[in-house]
């Protein structure tokens, strides 16, 4: 049966008495990103695109969904990710389980062990794109949110470390922000976790009193992750904790002061933070975090860290690797914060075409205007008029365009077209020559 049959056969009462359907909204978390919002995201990328250029770092795109065991695997059982927070299912085509990545280190060292991209020596990469996870939304945390991450693999030195830290200052520099702080700590080999583990349970376990629900449920599973508690009960036990750090061998110790000598080289001030951890279990050494208080209880907008044994967990050769992954809805809401505007992007030229005969010739003219670089908005007719000249005047003023190109009749009949000053005032009107378009295009270039 065909879809396109007549209202009046299709159903039986006449179309005023149809129901119109249930409007559709987005999933909740997940928000639609609409001019002129969108600018400032693409500002943002395109910032970041730059540093990577000057850092030397490559993009690479993997696939929004993996299969569910890289992310068990990779990110470890026991972390709020894998706990709670993934979106897990079962491809019912085929029966395979899948999740929607949350986060991106998992799915770039799949890739780069999939791909033998290590056999030649390290590679500096990042990716932008949307990771997805299933939490409460509120202001800075999101279910489909988006991250710009860098991974840098095959390196196993501390001179890494410190460059990847000072991406990011190069970063909030190159965006004018300046209210971000960095924490750092060293989270050591597993062996050295292992003794530091048995002393964290050993004293939490006689301040069971003083845990909630979730503590006592990490306390020998996870238990450095109770050190990452947000709850303020908690703070004054936590506090007094055994450190990471007192549990340290020399290689670890050596590797966390080869950071610091490069970032205290750099002038780059950072705070040694004890109960810094990280969610994900692949890390070691280095783990570090920017933070702000200018953006309430979601004040860390990127974090990362060294994850040596990553490689290995998901079935490839032993390669080191340091990274991380910084969330863009939190940057951009931390520079409104901070009152950093985007540039705004606006058109060169309006083309104000008072009669549908003049199109054909403005449009040629808009493309050869645009073939030299020149940013042209034509005016287009709306649900019905074509538009009047005092309405196509309006639209050029509202869309911020620096000249209005006027097609009239007569200065046509002429072979010119008028061009018309609409942000300076004193400047006056002119006419140009519609064959030699080419010629006088770069005056109306902004870029
Ligand atoms: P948090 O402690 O805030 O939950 P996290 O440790 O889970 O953060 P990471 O996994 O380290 O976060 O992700 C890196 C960055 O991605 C975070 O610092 C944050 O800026 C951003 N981010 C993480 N989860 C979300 C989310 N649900 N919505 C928006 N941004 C997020
Ligand atoms: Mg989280």
């Amino acid at each position: 049966m065909s879809d396109h049959q007549p209202a009046a056969q299709a159903t039986a009462k006449p179309p005023s008495a149809a129901k119109s359907p249930t409007p559709l909204a987005a999933v909740k978390g997940m928000n639609d990103i609409l001019p002129p919002d969108s600018a400032r995201w693409e500002w943002f990328e395109d910032t970041v695109r730059a540093l990577m250029r000057r850092y030397g770092y490559l993009n690479v795109r993997t696939p929004i969904v993996e299969p569910t065991p890289l992310f068990v695997r990779g990110l470890g059982e026991v972390t709020d990710i894998v706990e709670k927070e993934m979106y897990s299912f079962v491809d019912s085509m085929n029966g395979d389980a899948l999740t929607l990545r949350p986060e991106g280190t998992a799915g770039v060292v799949r890739a780069a062990v999939e791909h033998s991209m290590l056999y030649d020596g390290g590679k500096r990469l990042y990716y932008i794109g949307p990771m997805f996870r299933h939490e409460r939304p509120q202001r800075g945390r999101y279910r489909q949110f988006h991250q710009v991450g860098v991974e840098a693999l095959g390196f196993g030195g501390p001179d890494v470390d410190a460059e990847v830290i000072l991406m990011c200052r190069s970063l909030w520099r190159d965006l004018g922000l300046s209210d971000v702080r960095l924490d750092i700590n060293c989270l050591g080999q597993s062996e050295e976790r292992k003794a530091h583990r048995a002393a964290l349970i050993a004293y939490l376990e006689l301040h069971q009193d003083a845990m909630d629900a979730e503590a006592k449920s990490r306390l020998y599973s996870n238990p450095l992750r109770i050190l990452d508690t947000k709850n303020p009960a908690l703070q004054a036990v936590v506090e007094a904790a055994p450190k990471l750090m007192d549990f340290l061998g020399e290689a670890s110790l050596q590797h966390f002061a080869g950071v610091c000598r490069v970032l205290d080289a750099a002038g780059q001030p950072y705070r040694v933070n004890h109960r810094l951890v990280r969610g994900m279990d692949y890390y070691c050494l280095t783990v570090f975090e920017w933070v702000t208080d200018r953006l309430g209880a979601q004040g860390t907008v990127c974090g990362g860290g060294r994850y040596d044994g990553l490689s290995e967990l998901i079935g490839g050769k032993p390669a080191p690797g340091i990274g991380w992954g910084m969330g863009i809805e939190r940057v951009l809401d931390l520079l409104q914060q901070s009152g950093v505007a985007a540039p705004q992007v606006v058109p060169d030229v309006y083309a104000v075409v008072p009669s549908l005969e003049a199109l054909p010739l403005a449009m040629q003219v808009a493309e050869t205007l645009r073939a030299a670089g020149v940013s042209v908005l034509m005016h287009a007719a709306g649900k019905e008029a074509w538009g009047s000249m005092k309405s196509q005047f309006k639209k050029a003023d509202a869309s911020g365009a620096r000249h209005a190109l006027v097609f009239g009749a007569d200065e046509m009949a002429r072979g010119e077209v008028a061009c018309k000053p609409l942000r300076d005032a004193a400047a006056a009107q002119s006419s140009r020559r519609i064959a030699e378009a080419a010629t006088w295009a770069h005056e109306l270039r902004t870029a």
